[in-house]
């Protein structure tokens, strides 16, 4: 064992060159490292004989060498920019690591991915590269030539750690890992060498690390009491969103879209992602409910990997492995999933973790009733024995920086050592898998999705495409009109075939979710069909001749926009589709009299619907400008139209956001963002100043609490103020907003702002839980709140919803009364029978046939309530959505209700 055998080998004496020569187990070690990582490891059965030890080169500098200190020091967290030094470093003095720059982030870091291998195996990266490329397409491959190719190719075996910047261990943990399979000379590491090529990225999140570690250094560091740890983390991780980051299935993140483009060029077959939260270490196994569009081969895959490391970890001793009864394989958003979406396979742990590098004692609740400690989750007390988790995690225990490092480092040589065992059986999955997914195109309906190009609103369309095409899928136009059992679609009409190596997971993305178990839970959104939550028509066919309509590729469609100048216009109408375009639109001509048509009116033969634009002649230049790349269309009017208008509004806007619900006001932010819609972010400093309506005209509160009283209280006070600012010292805080003390909420101080603030004559716009706020505060007396029965079970179904004022401007845009909306779990509502019935602006049909997608149980229980109310409150209004229109960046179809609000802030009466 190396554990044991480094006492004896002079340390100081060999130099890199010797060691080449040296029997394997003799190479010279680290001392110091082994007995700072042994003073560092809580108990004995904490480490293993794979990290016990490191390796001294002169050579190749350690993460010491760089650092200055040894990865797992108590209260010590390395910054991103030191990370790159790190890996850079590693890279010029080793001929076994190559660093590459793949992409920027929000915030201007560079995502970087490390590879490490074989000298051989990075001088013929590009090579291998082209090889897993055949592998992943394999049409025109014989499977004589695969295994050919698999002889001569090594599997890229991809690591990234901190996606969630909370979870701080795993991007220490990969610097000495890179460090160890570049110098370490055992057998196991060797063989990883020379038949892996590990993809490291180091930290999939840059922008959320650095904030995260200040703030740990700031308020956490030294805080050895669990109990007595901040209810608040830090209140931003990346510009927009928090754990969502690994449920960005749309790919919004600049980082996220870093790596799948990476990801696209590379192939690696397997890709793990490592996070931290329960107990001690979880190894995902792709448990039910499973995407059973997904190849067999991937759910026996995942489990044998699992498996092998369980055993493994048990066996060196160390309790508390398990895998199963945790995480579904049903959602194909999170980051990871990127592999197993392209036949490949995601692997991902959750690794106890102290939020921080400071040790800790760490309790599971039952054991001290009195105290907070964690350890639970979705599988109940992780520390109960189960058939998948046979010698469980302990109920109390001191725990830290290092022990998750050596279990996150263990159990990914582990992995990496099964994989160098199995190079070739690795491959070849990877190759069956994306050959049968092509097979199944030709075996199994739909073979192909019609996109037709004759729907009124082509740039939802464009949306859909541009996800798809960023996702490797191919796209095709037809040649000619498309004559299917489904129907006929005009030439020009897009076409997704099934028989393409992403075949699959077009068919997931745009496919319905059918859950065929009720009983089953799933761990995050149970539906995401794309031409539900966008609102385009996108049809499944089961007509196999769709197979041989003549295509040409579509690299990027560009939706068409008609406008062409007709000197003797007095305006130009721009056609209401419902494209969420239109407010940018708007905001570009802001200096433009624009006016919204109430009605619907014809112009020549040109039907032009309520809430399209009337824009002045005068300003035709910059309309054509601007309307253009937007694929808007603009109809020449020669005279005024006769139904009534009203003026397109430019409010002042305010988004509020509470200090520790940031996560969900980010996707609106987000969204605001990518239409170009200018606000104010307002937290409850600017809610308690008062004088609200002074400043604004429209005040949005997205939902972000679990409860309206959550909203309210946010962060609870604590022994001293935390603030959220910008120091010398930490200057990754205090950015999109901040505070002296974040903590306190705006109280029932700041819900008399918001009152003051509609009562004068603002609108307040809430949405989803945020809608429980106005009733369960008394703004709204005549409107109660009331709760589900435990038996209403709805992650994230597409329903029905039927609008039942079709006139007003909340719905110009939307043609149908009937449409698809994201079940938000908003609060129910019970109308006062004085309240006037027709501010139900919208409902929910309910009942199980409303399930469009997706899993529902108890969808009676919504029958008839309101999905949207509004209001009148004083001289102002409040439109309460219970559905959330800005839900991720995905309900795309949900959007302009949210718009219509601020396009027609002083017209919702109608
Ligand atoms: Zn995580």
């Amino acid at each position: 064992m190396l554990k044991s055998s480094l006492l004896l080998i002079p340390v100081f004496a060999l130099s890199l060159t010797a060691q080449a020569q040296t029997p394997a187990g003799v190479q010279p070690m680290d001392p110091d490292y082994a007995a700072q990582v042994k003073q560092w490891t809580t108990r004995p059965e904490f480490m293993s004989p794979l990290v016990d030890h490191l390796p001294t080169s002169s050579t190749v500098p350690s993460p010491k060498a760089i650092l200055g200190y040894n990865i797992g020091e108590p209260k010590r967290l390395t910054y991103y920019a030191d990370v790159l030094r790190y890996y850079h470093a590693l890279a010029s003095a080793s001929p076994r690591v190559k660093v590459i720059d793949i992409g920027k982030t929000e915030e201007g870091r560079e995502s970087i991915i490390v590879f490490v291998g074989s000298e051989d195996s990075i001088a013929n990266l590009e090579t291998n590269r082209k090889n897993l490329a055949r592998l992943a397409d394999p049409r025109g491959l014989t499977n004589d030539q695969a295994k050919e190719i698999i002889a001569h190719t090594k599997p890229i075996y991809t690591l990234s750690g901190g996606l969630h910047s909370a979870e701080l261990g795993p991007p220490e943990m990969l610097m000495e890992l890179a460090y160890r399979l570049a110098t370490e000379d055992s057998d196991l590491i060797k063989k990883v060498r020379e038949n892996v090529v590990v993809a490291i990225m180091p930290v999939a999140d840059p922008d959320g690390r650095d904030r995260s570690i200040d703030w740990y250094n700031r308020y956490q560091k030294d805080i050895t009491d669990n109990n007595a740890v901040f209810e608040a983390g830090v209140p931003y991780w990346g510009k927009y969103t928090k754990h969502d980051d690994n449920r960005d299935i749309n790919y919004a993140g600049l980082a996220n879209q870093n790596l799948l483009k990476w990801y696209l060029d590379w192939h690696p077959p397997i890709m793990h992602d490592l996070h931290e939260s329960v107990w001690f270490l979880y190894t995902f196994s792709g448990q039910a409910p499973q995407n059973t569009l997904l190849d067999p081969i991937l759910w026996g895959e995942l489990p044998f990997f699992a498996n092998y490391e369980m055993s493994q970890l048990t066996k060196m001793g160390m309790p508390g492995v398990w895998t199963h009864g945790y995480v579904d394989g049903w959602s194909p958003g999170y980051v990871a999933f990127m592999s197993s979406n392209h036949n490949g396979m995601i692997r991902m742990y959750e690794i106890m973790g102290n939020a921080g590098a400071t040790t800790m004692h760490r309790f599971i609740p039952e054991t001290k009733p009195e105290l907070k400690g964690g350890g639970g989750g979705p599988g109940g007390d992780v520390t109960k024995r189960q058939w998948y988790r046979p010698l469980p995690p302990y109920k109390d225990v001191m725990w830290s920086l290092r022990n998750n490092t050596n279990y996150a480092e263990t159990g990914v040589l582990t992995a990496l050592q099964l994989t160098s065992t199995i190079p070739g059986t690795v491959l070849d999955d990877f190759y069956t898998k994306s050959k049968n997914s092509i097979h199944s195109g030709e075996t199994e309906a739909p073979y192909a999705f019609v996109i037709p190009s004759n729907q009124e609103d082509m740039t939802r369309v464009a949306f859909v495409t541009d996800i798809l095409r960023m996702q490797g899928i191919e796209i095709g136009r037809a040649t000619s009109e498309i004559k299917v059992k489904e129907g006929t679609y005009p030439a020009g009409s897009l076409v997704v075939k099934s028989n393409q190596p992403y075949g699959r997971l077009a068919k997931t993305l745009l496919g319905k979710q059918t859950d065929p178990d009720p009983e089953l839970q799933t761990y995050d959104d149970s539906a995401w069909t794309m031409g539900l939550m966008t609102r385009t028509t996108i049809t499944p066919i089961a007509d196999k001749s769709i197979l041989d309509t003549a295509t040409t590729p579509v690299d990027h469609y560009t939706p068409p926009s008609a406008i062409a100048e007709v000197k003797s216009a007095v305006a130009y109408a721009i056609p209401d589709h419902g494209s969420p375009n239109l407010i940018t639109l708007r905001y570009a001509l802001k200096d433009a009299d624009i006016q919204i048509a109430e009605a619907a009116f014809k112009s020549g033969s040109a039907e032009i619907p309520a809430g399209s634009f009337i824009v002045p002649a005068s300003a035709f230049d910059q309309l054509k400008s601007v309307a253009t790349p937007l694929g808007l269309d603009a109809i020449a009017l020669t005279g005024k139209p006769t139904v009534a208008i009203h003026p397109a509004g430019l409010p002042r806007v305010a988004i509020f956001s509470t200090w520790n619900g940031t996560q969900d006001v980010g996707w609106v932010r987000f969204t605001f963002d990518q239409y170009k819609v200018p606000y104010d972010l307002i937290f409850k400093e600017q809610i308690l100043a008062g004088g609200l309506h002074d400043k604004y005209d429209l005040i949005l509160i997205p939902t972000q609490a679990r409860s309206s009283k959550a909203l309210v209280t946010d962060i609870p006070k604590s022994k001293q103020p935390l603030a959220y600012t910008k120091t010398a010292e930490f200057k990754f805080l205090g950015d999109y907003g901040s505070s002296d003390d974040i903590t306190g909420g705006m109280g029932a101080q700041g819900v008399a702002e918001l009152q003051k603030f509609a009562e004068s004559g603002g609108l307040l716009v809430t949405l989803g839980a945020s809608s429980a706020l106005p009733p369960d505060f008394g703004i709204t007396p005549k409107i109660d709140t009331s709760n589900p029965t435990a038996r209403l079970y709805a992650p994230g179904p597409i329903v029905e919803a039927e609008i039942t004022k079709p006139t007003n401007p909340i719905f110009y845009g939307y043609s149908a009364t009937t449409i698809p909306v994201r079940y938000a779990n908003g609060p129910l509502f019970r109308l006062d029978p004085d309240q006037n019935k027709a501010d139900v602006l919208m409902r929910y049909p309910g009942g199980d046939k409303s399930v469009l997608s997706g899993l529902f149980n108890g969808a009676d229980e919504i029958k008839g309530r309101a999905a949207i109310l509004r209001t009148a409150v004083g001289k102002g209004e409040i439109i309460l959505f219970t559905t959330n229109p800005v839900w991720r960046w995905q309900n795309v179809g949900e959007f302009r209700m949210m718009f219509n609000t601020i396009l027609n802030y002083k017209n919702l009466t109608n």
